[in-house]
Parts: structure tokens; sequence; C-alpha cells
């Protein structure tokens, strides 16, 4: 349907002022294409990246079922067939390796807000060429009051609210609450890490027979997902799905 104003600017400008005017918006849009958020030399292509930076993306091309670690054979990772995880499913398209790493941390340490895009995109797509089951609600990790002070933003946060706007699911970042501070998972033993999230968080309402999605940048151990997915259980979610950008190996 054309737009009730065409005509009557068609019958105002004669075909030099327009060709001129085509011309104009031409130069406009090549000088504001946007471009590759990594290189910052090509046209962006796809996940705000060039054709090439997106090539060199490292695919998880053989996850397990259940906790998206990479595998060499099989369909379930022998950590998931001895211990059940309180989550469900989880999404990772990617493998942490240059220059999705790279990608991550300048998002989480160096303000790099804009690569939360990419990873919302990455995610997203996957969800929706997996077929994925359709969540009720999308949320992501916690921080505590102070560690969002410190860093000035949560970038989980970041990746939940653009995912969730391309998928077309609510999202609550405000569902589940880090109640106190713990020391950084990457310093402790697989052990520690267990009990030093123990009650580390909270759901600030019930979820009675919701499906959710915790949103998240990187998967590594699973500990604080699968914490969150507990937390979450108790609070009534029948199903925990985790959706992450990439999965360490
Ligand atoms: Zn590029
Ligand atoms: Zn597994």
């Amino acid at each position: 349907m054309a737009f009730p104003f065409d005509s009557a600017l068609d019958q105002s400008t004669s075909s030099i002022t327009r060709t001129l005017f085509n011309r104009a918006l031409w130069l406009f849009d090549k000088l504001f294409e946007p471009i590759c958020l990594l290189c910052r030399q090509a046209p962006e292509h796809q996940h705000s990246l060039c054709a090439g930076c997106e090539r060199s993306l490292a695919l998880n091309k053989s996850p397990c079922q259940i906790c998206a670690r990479p595998l060499e054979t099989g369909t379930i990772c022998g950590k998931c067939i001895s211990n059940a995880n309180h989550f469900d499913h989880a999404i990772a398209p990617l493998l942490y390796r240059e220059p999705v790493s790279h990608m991550l941390r300048a998002l989480k340490y160096h303000n790099g807000i804009a690569f939360a895009r990419s990873a919302a995109s990455v995610i997203s797509e996957a969800a929706l060429n997996r077929g994925a089951k359709k969540p009720d609600l999308i949320c992501s990790v916690p921080m505590t009051t102070r560690a969002l002070r410190k860093r000035g933003f949560n970038q989980s946060a970041l990746i939940a609210l653009l995912t969730g706007y391309r998928v077309g699911i609510p999202v609550s970042n405000h569902l589940l609450r880090k109640v106190r501070q713990t020391p950084h998972q990457s310093d402790l033993s697989a052990r520690e890490r267990k009990s030093n999230l123990k009650n580390a968080f909270r759901c600030q309402r019930r979820v009675e027979r919701r499906h959710v999605v915790i949103v998240d940048d990187v998967l590594t151990t699973g500990a604080t997902v699968n914490e969150l997915a507990r937390t979450l259980k108790k609070a009534g979610a029948t199903r925990v799905d985790v959706w992450v950008c990439a999965r360490t190996e």
C-alpha cells in the first residue's frame, strides 16, 4: 500500500530534483552503513559482524543434548549421565574461543556494550532455528547491588532484554536476585563452587507451572545456572532452559 503523501510528493518534484534526492539518499546510506563491530572495516552482514568475521566464529557443532558441552562422540556427556542438572536443556551455539572470547570479555569488562547485540542475535537465531520449546518468560543471571555498582551494568540482563525482543518473549530482569556476594567461581574448585552458591539467589515471586529461560553470555561449569534453575523450580517453574552465546570446552 502506498503512503498517503506519495502522490503529492510526485507532483511537486521534477525528475531532476528527484534524481538528486535519490542520489543524496544513496550517499547517506553508504556513509552511514553499519560496519562490523569487530574489525570496524567491512559492512555488517549478520550478528553485527561482517561476513569474514562471522565465518571466524567457532561453532559448537556436537553439543551434549542437555548441557551443551562440546562432545567428541555421543549425545550426552558423562557429567549429565552421572549428575542430574536442575535445568532441563541448554543452548550454546558457539565455542568460547577467539574472537568470541574477545567479544564477550570486551562486553563484560571494557564497556563493549554493543557486543550484547551480537550475543542476543546469535542466541535468538539458534533458539528459533533449532525449534527450541517456546518459554513463558526470559530472565537473566543477577548480580548483587554492590557488583552492579562496580561494573555499572549487568551484561546478562542486556543480552536477555535484546533476546526477548528478538524472539517476542517477555523478559524479567528482576525475577531473580542475588542476595549475597560470593567469591569468584573461577577461583574455586568444583566442590567449593557448589557450596559457594548455595542459597545465594532468591526468586522474587512464584512462577507456578512456568517454563523459564535463563539467558547469559557464557556457560562454563554451569554451577551458577544450575543453582538458579534450582531456585526457579523451588518457586514453581516446571521447566528451566539455559540460552547462552558460547560454551567453554
Ligand atoms: Zn569484520
Ligand atoms: Zn552434558
